[in-house]
């Protein structure tokens, strides 16, 4: 990776609003020796080393509001660009910075800009779509590609139905984006597409993921660190994620 975006599978912030698996380690035991029930999601967490949950307060309230059926889609949508940009602001914590000097009203100041190629988010069509407008918030300088993805009926493999991503692509660094890390199909072959185009720094962003689509992204792209607000229980039978918030792209776009 390149200085501004290393890989940092297996970091944790330590500022207690990020985990990585060390810090999640670390708190597991901490809650045994204080006699706590153990908290299940730090628990599921400790199998991936590639994983990163972010738990700062108003994101694990917003996950909550997420979450709840009784949430209009005007909110559904306002949360998760809230989510993914609080999210953003995690995963981009070790961009590189170029000193710069700026005049003051009073005098001539020593600063720092943001160094290196823009960042490129590319959201997942369709829900990934609404994570993009938060995170532009936060980096108005970023590029936006775009990938569709459908299951092909006989091999039952997704197939890309759209690629689109800024040039300089083994420059710049990528923000992949999907509300929902379920079986892991769709952000694999993302991921996959991307390196075939020649990305090298990749990082994966989802609101809500299942155990069973880390574990797919993780064996399948090690270096691929993947950001996560919650990390639920399971898929159901329907390749839903439990308990989940349903339908993201429904949810999102009032489709249901
Ligand atoms: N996609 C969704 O939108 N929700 C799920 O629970 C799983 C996949």
């Amino acid at each position: 990776m390149s200085a501004n975006f290393e890989n940092r599978a297996g970091a944790s912030q330590g500022d207690g609003s990020s985990v990585g698996p060390d810090a999640a380690d670390e708190r597991a035991a901490d809650a045994v020796q204080a006699g706590e029930a153990p908290d299940p999601e730090l628990e599921r967490a400790l199998e991936f080393p590639s994983l990163i949950l972010v738990r700062h307060p108003l994101v694990r309230h917003k996950v909550t509001l997420l979450r709840s059926r009784a949430t209009p889609t005007k909110i559904f949508k306002e949360l998760v660009e809230e989510i993914a940009m609080l999210m953003a602001y995690e995963a981009t914590a070790d961009l590189s910075l170029a000193s710069v000097d700026v005049e003051t009203p009073l005098e001539r100041a020593r600063g720092v800009h943001v160094a290196g190629k823009k960042l490129t988010l590319v959201p997942i069509l369709r829900a990934g779509l609404g994570m993009v407008e938060g995170i532009l918030r936060l980096v108005p300088s970023a590029r936006v590609g775009h990938i569709g993805l459908y299951r092909d009926h006989d091999s039952l493999q997704p197939v890309d139905y759209y690629f689109k991503i800024p040039g300089d692509v083994a420059e710049r660094d990528f923000l992949l984006l999907d509300p929902m890390l379920a079986t892991g199909g769709s952000a694999v072959a993302a991921v996959n597409s991307l390196k075939k185009a020649g990305a090298q720094r990749i990082r994966f962003l989802c609101v809500v993921a299942a155990p069973e689509g880390a574990r797919k992204l993780a064996a399948a792209h090690p270096d691929v660190t993947i950001y996560a607000a919650a990390l639920d229980r399971a898929l159901n039978e329907h390749g839903y994620i439990m308990p989940g918030l349903g339908d993201a792209g429904d949810r999102l776009f009032g489709t249901r």
